[in-house]
């Protein structure tokens, strides 16, 4: 279907002088100041040409956006369009196939109870809040990835509204090189109007936190480093240093405490999930929330912060973590720490396999990723959140072996997220569909 010609609005269009400008450029990291052009709001895919159409007319790019969920590598915003696909908001879910199909602003949040509920999981990550698209398209991983692998590859289909305004579907049969770039390869092809993706029976899950005191970090992150190669693919467990903030929201027994948290989902039963998990409990945890649990528990699990904060990134993908490092990050991230979190996700397992069909995104490498992050609520407190969030990288720096681009939260060398054949080739597929580098994806890959 070709709809440039077809002469519709363009929707809500927001622009700089607007009453509402301030609310539209927000993202959910409150120290990137987005000032793109104009912000557009299309109602559906018939819009979305039209914005895309009047966007080339005007020799500006398009940057699509749904959630601002990870908006810093975009960078400066100059001759840019933001395309917010707020409205395309759709979810039906297909029980019996163990299929769903979203719309491309849909978060997880409206998908993952619906599933549970069916006995069905999908492929989500720490926080419900996060967009289906923007996840899946970067890679996705979260608690069923060592089993599953990353969201992206368990996408079905994608339909996307291109440069010259054809609404296309692709699958592993039509437009397949385009299916392959997409799920990997970021916004950089066109806007993605709606999703559809694989999800998997699952009544319930051994699921939960070890909590114990943040001086015990060291002690913690050894046992749990000690333990992982140990473990089979069906439990994923993350290790988290965690300075809850002294806010009236936070609940009572965590409010301004600081703790290390051993967290863990594993596809099994209780009595299995606590013999793999008895090196850790026998640590003596001070809560452990460890049981029984339907899937849309892992949601809130991660107790990710629900609203827009200010804040700085780190990350790195490394294939140990030695005593060293341990120790290094026990001490940058313990009681005065500028930080506000350090995370280990255990990697491997299906993340490290590459399976028949796979996208862009097919694997990552590493055994764990490590993600630091410190709240800047004040400018003073910059230069102390900046100088621990460089202590971090400077710790792993030695063991790094790659980057994941969805955890990249500022301007990178894209090329090297990539193997130099897969970059090559997003490239090309690049150069077929948008030639004139119309779509900035946040993670930029520049036409052939
Ligand atoms: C609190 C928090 C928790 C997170 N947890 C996890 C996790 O557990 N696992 C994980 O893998 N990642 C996680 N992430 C990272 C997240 O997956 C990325 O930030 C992802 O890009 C967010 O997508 P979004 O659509 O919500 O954000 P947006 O900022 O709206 O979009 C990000 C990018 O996705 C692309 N995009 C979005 N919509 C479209 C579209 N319709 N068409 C074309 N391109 C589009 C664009 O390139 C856009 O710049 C987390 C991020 C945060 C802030």
């Amino acid at each position: 279907m070709t709809i440039t010609d077809i002469s519709r609005g363009l929707g809500r269009v927001v622009r700089p002088g607007d009453p509402d400008w301030d609310a539209a450029r927000g993202t959910f990291n409150l120290l990137i100041d987005q000032r793109p052009e104009a912000i557009a709001f299309p109602a559906d895919d018939r819009e979305v040409a039209a914005v895309i159409a009047y966007a080339r007319r005007h020799g500006l790019r398009v940057a699509a956006q749904a959630t601002g969920h990870n908006p810093g590598p975009l960078g400066s915003l100059a001759g840019t369009l933001i395309l917010n696909t707020s409205a395309l908001t759709e979810v039906s879910i297909d029980a019996d196939a163990h299929r769903v199909r979203v719309g491309a602003a849909t978060k997880w949040e409206k998908v993952t109870p619906r599933l549970s509920e069916l006995g069905l999981a999908a492929l989500h990550g720490s926080s419900p809040d996060v967009g289906i698209v923007g996840y899946s398209l970067g890679g996705g991983i979260g608690w069923l990835s060592r089993k599953y692998g990353m969201q992206a590859n368990a996408v079905t289909a994608l339909e996307m509204v291109t440069a010259e305004g054809h609404l296309i579907r692709t699958d592993p049969v039509h437009e397949p090189d385009l299916f392959w770039a997409l799920r990997g390869g970021g916004g950089n092809f066109g806007v993605v109007t709606a999703v559809e993706f694989a999800v998997y029976p699952l009544r319930e899950l051994y699921a939960g936190a070890m909590f114990f005191p943040v001086e015990r970090t060291s002690e913690i992150l050894h046992a749990w480093t000690d333990l992982l190669p140990s473990l089979p693919d069906e439990i994923t467990s993350w290790a988290t240093v965690l300075h809850f903030p002294p806010l009236p929201t936070v609940p009572e027994p965590f409010r301004g405490r600081s703790f290390v948290i051993v967290m863990a989902a594993f596809l099994g039963t209780e009595a299995d999930g606590r013999e793999l998990l008895r090196p850790l409990r026998g640590l003596g945890p001070e809560m452990d929330t460890f049981a029984m649990q339907p899937p849309v528990g892992l949601s809130e699990l991660a107790m990710d912060p629900p609203e827009p904060l200010p804040y700085w990134t780190t990350t790195a993908l490394v294939d140990e973590m030695p005593s060293a490092v341990i120790e290094e990050v026990a001490r940058i991230s313990g009681p005065g720490s500028a930080l506000t979190m350090v995370q280990f996700r255990h990697m491997g397992g299906a993340l490290a396999r590459p399976e028949p069909g796979a996208g862009a995104r097919a694997t990552l490498p590493g055994t764990i990723i490590a993600l630091g992050l410190g709240v800047i609520p004040v400018p003073e407190a910059h230069p102390a959140v900046m100088a621990d969030l460089d202590a971090l990288s400077a710790a792993f720096a030695p063991y790094r072996v790659g980057d994941y681009p969805n955890f990249v939260e500022e301007p990178a060398d894209v090329g090297a997220f990539f193997d130099p054949e897969t970059w090559n080739r997003l490239r090309r597929v690049k150069a077929l569909y948008d030639p004139e580098d119309v779509f900035r994806g946040n993670h930029h890959i520049p036409p052939a």
